[in-house]
């Protein structure tokens, strides 16, 4: 797609530090890292979001998030990753081509995930049945 930062770098029209790459699938070291490792997985097709993308894809693009979380473990002495994906600008998507970052964690690195809240009485009720019809 014209203008995509990330159909660039697959295309190889704007340099990145590849990781990983085969026909659907492309991971690159994310250009400001959480943490130093950080790497971004995307399908080399252009899709904005998880709806979008067809399952086959998604599922290729799993099995690479599963062989890097394992890479990186063992290559760069990490305790852990999260991964995750941000959906959409209402969920702080930036770029608009899909992507999973993997982010490496270490015992005490001071990130934190996102706060909880409680559910009002009822609240969860209400949610399982607009879910469940
Ligand atoms: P989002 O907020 O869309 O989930 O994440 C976009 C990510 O892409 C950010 O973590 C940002 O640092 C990364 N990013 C943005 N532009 C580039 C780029 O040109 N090259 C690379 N390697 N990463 C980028
Ligand atoms: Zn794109």
């Amino acid at each position: 797609m014209d203008n995509c930062i990330f159909c660039k770098i697959v295309a190889g029209e704007l340099p990145s530090y590849k990781v990983y790459e085969d026909d659907k699938v492309l991971a690159f070291l994310d250009i400001k890292p959480v943490n130093p490792g950080h790497t971004l997985v995307v399908s080399k097709a252009h899709y904005q979001n998880l709806e979008e993308i067809p399952e086959d894809e998604l599922i290729a693009i799993t099995i690479v998030i599963k062989k890097l979380g394992k890479l990186l473990k063992d290559k760069l002495a990490i305790e852990g990753y999260n991964v995750c994906e941000n959906n959409d600008s209402v969920a702080d998507q930036e770029v608009p081509h899909l992507h999973f970052h993997v982010i490496p964690r270490h015992v005490g690195d001071g990130l934190r995930t996102w706060k909880h809240v409680d559910y009002q009485a009822g609240e969860a009720e209400d949610i399982i049945k607009k879910l469940q019809n």
